[in-house]
């Protein structure tokens, strides 16, 4: 049940033809759970916590540094050193009350992904290397917890929905393979990328809207131009072929 003052804070969403009370009552039962903290994390996370969805996992093992602060727009001057999922909480709990967050000070692995994410409806990919996005897409498909993946580099970004068997999963389209060096990024790609995030989360668990499922978005911010090519599953991806 929302209180009065929960449907005053949400007033201005819950006017939108199909959003309404038991739309809002949904999202705040939904646990959804956000691998990252930082440039992807920081504008997904400051959507879902103001829109209301009630349960956040917040995993992230770094520590502020003073180079996150172009991007990574949840922490400060005066959190550098902090971890970064602390900072975190700090953050979004000040704009929304109302709701649960859970930070974990851990980096994800194949030992302790599905107790991570045990529960969560959803998965979302703020991670900035394909290592640990690998083991996220695994855990992903195992649970059967739908997944977006998203990743931004420079100027440039890209976004889809994972749910196998009715999409392909990340390792069916992206392999293996080592991060390279610095990643530079700017920081409203970020932006623009993790907002994307934010509202394929609240449309996924709202349902409502269509997903980018079997559909990866690519956005180039010079261009301003966004372009959207069919990703098909691999019969013998070695993650998702007997999902
Ligand atoms: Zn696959």
């Amino acid at each position: 049940m929302l209180t009065p003052e929960e449907i005053q804070l949400y007033a201005r969403q819950l006017g939108i033809p199909s959003w309404g009370i038991p739309v809002q009552e949904k999202l705040k039962k939904s646990k959804v759970f956000v691998a990252g903290s930082g440039g992807l994390g920081s504008p997904l996370l400051y959507y879902l916590a103001a829109a209301g969805i009630g349960k956040l996992v917040l995993c992230d093992y770094d520590r502020v540094d003073i180079s996150n602060l172009n991007r990574q727009t949840l922490h400060a001057y005066d959190r550098i050193g902090e971890y970064k999922v602390d900072s975190a909480e700090k953050t979004l709990i000040r704009m929304n009350p109302f709701i649960d967050i859970t930070p974990v000070r851990a980096r994800i692995t194949n030992r302790n992904a599905a107790r991570l994410t045990g529960e969560a409806d959803l998965i979302v990919d703020c991670l900035d290397n394909f290592q640990d996005r690998h083991v996220l897409n695994t855990v992903s498909v195992r649970n059967r917890i739908p997944m977006i993946h998203a990743g931004v580099s420079e100027f440039r970004g890209q976004i889809t929905f994972l749910n196998p068997p009715e999409t392909p999963c990340l390792a069916c389209f992206i392999s293996e393979k080592k991060s390279r060096g610095v990643n530079y990024i700017a920081g409203a790609a970020a932006g623009v990328i993790g907002s994307l995030q934010a509202v394929e989360s609240i449309k996924y668990l709202a349902g409502f809207g269509s997903t980018l499922k079997n559909r990866l978005l690519f956005w180039d911010g010079l261009a301003m131009s966004f372009e959207t090519v069919r990703i098909k599953r691999n019969p013998k991806c070695a993650v998702c072929k007997n999902a």
